[in-house]
């Protein structure tokens, strides 16, 4: 058993950014984090590796790179937490005792809960954004497709990671069809009833869908997949539908991961419970969780998490009996959406589904300008500035009331 000040459950986006920022302000800190993975992935980007228009490569660095040098790496995973003992469990039986817990360790994907889904993944169709090795059949898909075509892209119960993502990949998919001249019949099942789950940006997205002819049906959810017969069954309110397809974009329903909602952490829904505005646990004085694995009520995203670890490192170097900045979490979550090859409608908005926006123009119209920023300007951020632990304040988003429903 080792002890460390500070251990961090999580080396991906979240947990990298404060292992960062906390050694960049304090470089003699004893800082410990906790990831098995070899592997680092910017996952944002494989939205437009779907669409054809990244390398899935590019997307992805080895972990030992991304770690920051004065941190030690545990490469193992958290099998359990022991928080009134002050201890993290290993998967190897090894255990892992701290003065503070930052837990990240993002979410669980639960492609086992649609019947049949595992099995077919990669092969007869059916692919998923969601995952890296699968990004690229979907612009392979897209590639091959002729007139006629049935291609279906789903969308689970929320919370998921990036809310936008399932339709992101409908509008990539359709405009390679369009500029390829093939006529397919393009649909979106969506288990919500809207498109989005801000009014203002939902009202846009109606029309960008309707842009496409493809066909929004709501309230239906993918519950089964027969690769081989290509046919994908929803749940419905008036029953279950089956649907043919060539094409199968699947994006599963997600969770806290098992070793959280089965630990003294989980708070509702078994999301680890921290204050929203501090993400502070609600009920351990010296643990904090971040990212994607808490339940404020914010979207999943990439965006939250680069406001969200800065109120984190406040909070802790406070703690530790530094002068630290505080500050408050406001819900910011952002989802850039390529809503064509070339062109985003980067929405933008804050708890309570209040709309803010970084730039003077109405955001909810789909910009040229905002595709180089998503394609190389976020990467770029991500790589240099995050992953470094730099906090990034320009331009500050600003309340957009006019907008607000
Ligand atoms: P992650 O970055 O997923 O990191 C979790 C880490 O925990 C991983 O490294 C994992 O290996 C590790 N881990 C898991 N289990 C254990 C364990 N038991 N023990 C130890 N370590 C463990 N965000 C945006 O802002 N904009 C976008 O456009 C956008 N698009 C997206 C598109 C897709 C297709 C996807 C999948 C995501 C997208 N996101 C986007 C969301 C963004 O990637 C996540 O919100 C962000 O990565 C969350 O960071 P995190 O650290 O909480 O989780």
């Amino acid at each position: 058993s080792s002890h460390h000040r500070i251990v961090i459950a999580g080396g991906g986006t979240a947990g990298l950014s404060v292992a960062a920022s906390l050694l960049r302000e304090s470089p003699q800190l004893d800082v410990a984090v906790i990831e098995p993975s070899d592997d680092h992935y910017y996952q944002p980007g494989w939205t437009l590796v779907g669409g054809g228009d990244m390398r899935a490569e590019d997307t992805h660095r080895r972990e030992a790179d991304v770690m920051p040098d004065k941190a030690t790496w545990i490469k193992d995973a958290v099998a359990g937490f022991a928080p009134d003992d002050n201890r993290v469990d290993l998967a190897s039986g090894a255990g892992v005792s701290y003065d503070f817990l930052v837990v990240a360790l993002g979410l669980q994907i639960d492609w086992d809960a649609i019947d049949g889904l595992p099995e077919t993944l990669g092969a007869n169709g059916v692919t998923s954004n969601y995952r890296y090795d699968l990004a690229p059949y979907t612009h392979e898909l897209a590639r091959g497709l002729g007139n006629g075509a049935n291609a279906l892209f789903t969308q689970p119960a929320m919370p998921i990671k990036c809310a936008g993502a399932p339709q992101k990949a409908l509008y990539l998919t359709a405009d390679t069809l369009r500029r390829r001249g093939v006529q397919a019949n393009v649909a979106f099942y969506n288990q919500g009833g809207a498109m989005f789950g801000v009014p203002a940006y939902a009202r846009a997205l109606d029309d960008i869908i309707a842009g496409y002819g493809a066909t929004p049906h709501f309230k239906h959810d993918l519950v089964a997949v027969d690769g081989p017969a290509q046919q994908a069954v929803f749940e419905t309110d008036d029953g279950r539908v089956t649907r043919d397809f060539d094409m199968l974009h699947v994006v599963p329903p997600q969770s806290a991961p098992d070793v959280i909602k089965n630990s003294p952490l989980a708070g509702d829904g078994g999301w680890v419970s921290v204050d929203k505005n501090r993400l502070t646990h609600t009920r351990y004085d010296n643990v904090y969780a971040l990212g994607d694995c808490t339940d404020t009520p914010n979207a999943k995203t990439m965006a939250a998490v680069r406001r969200q670890f800065p109120v984190l490192v406040g909070e802790l170097r406070t703690a530790l009996g530094e002068r630290a900045q505080r500050r408050e979490y406001d819900g910011y979550g952002a989802c850039p959406l390529t809503v064509a090859h070339g062109k985003v409608l980067l929405a933008e908005f804050r708890y309570g589904g209040e709309v803010v926006s970084s730039f003077p123009l109405d955001p909810r119209v789909a910009r040229r300008i905002h595709w180089p920023l998503k394609s190389r300007g976020f990467p770029w951020m991500y790589w240099h500035v995050m992953l470094n632990g730099r906090d990034w304040h320009w331009p500050e988003p600003k309340p957009r009331p006019d907008l607000t429903a």
